[in-house]
C-alpha cells in the first residue's frame, strides 16, 4: 500500500488538463462498457446486473436535451447466485434504494443490462414485466404506508394470488392462510385491518403479500429501519427462515451494518451513486480495503469494552449526486485522499477472487 501511495504521490499533476483526461477517461470506460456488455451473462447466476446506470434529468434544453442530470445509480455492477443474500450499504442518498427499484423496473434504467435467470430484462416493457412480477418482488422500508388502509388483510393477500393465477379460487382461502401462518400472522388476522396492527406486525404481512406469488427474488428495501429494535431481530429471523423454506435470493438494501452483517452472504458498498466496494461478508468485515468501508464500520459500536477501535470521522457532507466530484467522487471526504484522486476516477477491479475495490490505494495490485 506504501509502495502505491508513493508512485501516486511521485505524479506531477501540475500540468495536468482535468477536461481533456475526464473526456480521454470518458472515452475508455465507454469501450470497455461495450466489451463487456457484449459478453454472455452467468448461467449461475439468478441476477447479473451490468454498467446499471439511473440518471434523473433535472434540466432540459427546449429541444429535450438533458442540461443537469442526477446520477442516482452510476455505472454499478454485480451478480448474485440463487439463494444467497446480497447486502447493499451506504450513507442515505448513495442510490441504494433508486438501484433496487430500478433492477424491478419499477425506474427505466438509463444505461445497462439487467439479467435476470439470464434473460436481459433492461428494456422490457410494463406488459413483459407484468409476467415477471411474480418472479420478482419487493417489501418497502415503510410497513405504515405501503398497505391500502382500507382492505382486510385477507383482501391484501389475496389480490396478487388472484391477480397472478397462483392458485385455483376455490384453494385461495387456504393458500393465504397457511401463507399467513408461515409468515408469523394468527388466522383470525385475516378480517382485520392493517391500523389494527402493530409496525412489526404490518410489515409481517408486507411480506406475507411479497410471497404470496411465489417469488424467486425478493429486494428488501430497508424493511426494517421503521421498526423497534426488539422488533427487527423477528423479522430478520422471518425472512432468514422463509429463504431457508422458500429458497429465496434476497437484495437487503440497509443503512444498519450489524443487520446487513447478520442477514448477507455478500456486500456491497454505495458511495454516491457507485459500488466502492464488493465481496464476501468475510472479505468486507475482516479486510475492508475502500477508506470508505473502513469509516462506516469504526462507526458500528464493538460489544467488547476491552478491544479498543478508533473511529473514523468523515468531515464534510456528501456531494451531490448531480453535481460529483472530479476523480475519485469520495475523494472531497478521504482521510488518505492523494493527489491523483483529484483527477482520476480509480477503476473498479477485483483486488483477490471475488473482492472488489475502487481506489488508487490498490492500483498496483491485480
Ligand atoms: Fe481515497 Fe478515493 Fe483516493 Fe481511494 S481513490 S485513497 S478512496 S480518495
Amino acid at each position: 500500500m506504501e509502495e502505491n501511495k508513493i508512485s501516486a504521490a511521485e505524479t506531477d499533476f501540475s500540468s495536468f488538463d482535468d477536461e481533456q483526461e475526464k473526456e480521454k477517461e470518458l472515452a475508455a470506460k465507454q469501450a470497455k462498457i461495450e466489451e463487456d456488455l457484449l459478453l454472455p451473462p452467468d448461467p449461475d447466476a439468478i441476477l447479473e446486473v451490468r454498467h446499471l446506470k439511473k440518471y434523473f434529468t433535472l434540466k432540459k434544453t427546449i429541444t429535450g436535451k438533458p442540461l443537469s442530470q442526477l446520477r442516482a445509480v452510476d455505472d454499478v455492477s454485480f451478480k448474485i447466485m440463487p439463494g444467497e443474500t446480497l447486502g447493499i450499504v451506504g450513507e442515505s442518498g448513495c442510490g441504494k434504494t433508486t438501484m433496487g427499484r430500478t433492477i424491478l423496473k419499477l425506474h427505466q434504467p438509463t444505461g445497462g443490462q439487467i439479467f435476470f435467470k439470464g434473460v436481459d430484462i433492461a428494456n422490457y416493457t410494463q406488459k413483459q414485466m407484468n409476467a415477471l412480477r411474480t418472479d420478482m418482488q419487493i417489501v418497502f422500508q415503510d410497513p405504515y404506508s405501503s398497505l391500502p388502509p382500507r382492505s382486510t388483510v385477507g383482501d391484501i393477500l389475496s389480490e396478487p394470488v388472484k391477480v397472478h393465477n397462483v392458485v385455483p379460487r376455490d384453494e385461495m382461502k387456504d393458500y393465504v392462510l397457511d401463507l399467513m401462518e408461515k409468515c408469523g400472522l394468527r388466522d383470525y388476522y385475516y378480517e382485520r385491518y392493517p391500523h389494527e396492527f402493530s409496525g412489526g406486525q404490518r410489515q409481517r404481512i408486507c411480506i406475507a403479500r411479497a410471497l404470496s406469488v411465489n417469488p424467486a427474488f425478493v429486494v428488501c428495501d430497508e424493511p426494517v429501519s421503521a421498526l423497534d429494535v426488539s422488533i427487527q431481530a423477528q423479522i430478520i429471523n422471518l425472512l432468514i427462515k422463509l429463504q431457508k423454506e422458500r429458497k429465496l435470493t434476497y437484495l437487503f438494501i440497509s443503512h444498519d451494518l450489524s443487520v446487513v452483517k447478520f442477514i448477507s452472504d455478500k456486500i456491497g458498498v454505495m458511495y454516491l451513486g457507485s459500488m466502492v466496494e464488493f465481496g464476501s461478508k468475510k472479505d468486507i468485515f475482516d479486510n475492508p480495503l475502500h477508506p470508505y468501508t473502513n469509516a462506516l464500520f469504526s462507526a458500528v459500536p464493538n460489544p467488547d469494552p476491552d478491544e479498543k477501535s478508533e473511529r473514523v470521522v468523515l468531515k464534510g457532507d456528501i456531494p451531490s449526486p448531480a453535481n460529483p466530484p472530479m476523480g475519485c467522487k469520495f475523494h472531497t471526504r478521504c482521510p488518505q485522499c492523494m493527489e491523483i484522486c483529484k483527477h482520476i476516477d480509480p477503476e473498479y477491479k477485483a483486488i483477490e477472487p471475488g473482492h472488489f475495490v475502487a481506489c488508487h490505494l490498490f492500483d498496483d495490485k491485480d
